[in-house]
C-alpha cells in the first residue's frame, strides 16, 4: 500500500487542468533476503485525462496482443521439435512448449512495455513519494505534499 497523496488537479501524464480519472500505477519491489525474496506491490491511483488514459490502456492492450502472438509463435514450432523427440508421453512435450511460450509471453511483455505503454510516474521503495515525469507536474505535487513546509530565504 501506498502513502495517501495530495494531488494537483491536473493530469498527472500530461498536465491538462482537469482530470477526470485515474490511471493505477502499479510498481513491485522485490527485496532479496538471505532465505527469502519479498515482493511488494504497491498501486496508487493517479489523476489523468481522459485522453492520457485512452493512450495508457490502448498502449497496454497492444503490448498484450504482441506478447501473445510471440509466445503463440514460440509454442507451437516447440511442440513440433518437442514432437520428434520420442518423450515418454506426448503431454509432456505440449507441457515444455506451452511453458516456452509462456515464458516468451512474459519477456516479451516487460520489453516492450516500456515503449508502448511508458509509465509515466514511478513509485520509489518506502513509497514516501511519487516521481513523475512531467518535471511540472512533480514541482506541483511536491509542494502539496512536501513533509515539512519549505522556507525560503
Ligand atoms: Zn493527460
Amino acid at each position: 500500500m501506498a502513502g495517501s497523496f495530495q494531488f494537483p488537479n491536473l493530469c498527472a501524464r500530461c498536465g491538462h487542468a482537469e482530470p477526470t480519472t485515474v490511471w493505477t500505477l502499479q510498481s513491485v519491489h522485490s527485496a532479496h533476503g538471505s532465505a527469502a525474496t519479498v515482493h511488494t506491490f504497491q498501486y496508487l491511483d493517479l489523476p489523468v485525462c481522459a485522453s492520457c488514459r485512452k493512450s495508457m490502456s490502448v498502449g497496454l492492450w497492444v503490448t498484450l496482443a504482441l506478447s501473445a502472438m510471440a509466445g503463440v509463435a514460440a509454442f507451437f514450432p516447440s511442440r513440433e521439435l518437442l514432437a520428434a523427440q520420442g518423450l515418454p508421453a506426448p503431454w509432456i512435450g505440449v507441457a515444455i512448449a506451452a511453458f516456452v511460450g509462456l515464458v516468451v509471453f512474459t519477456g516479451c511483455f516487460f520489453i516492450l512495455k516500456p515503449f508502448t505503454a511508458r509509465e509515466f510516474a514511478k513509485l520509489p521503495p518506502g513509497g514516501g513519494t511519487v516521481v513523475f515525469d512531467n518535471p511540472e507536474y512533480q514541482r506541483q505535487f511536491d509542494a502539496l505534499n512536501a513533509p515539512v513546509p519549505r522556507y525560503r530565504a
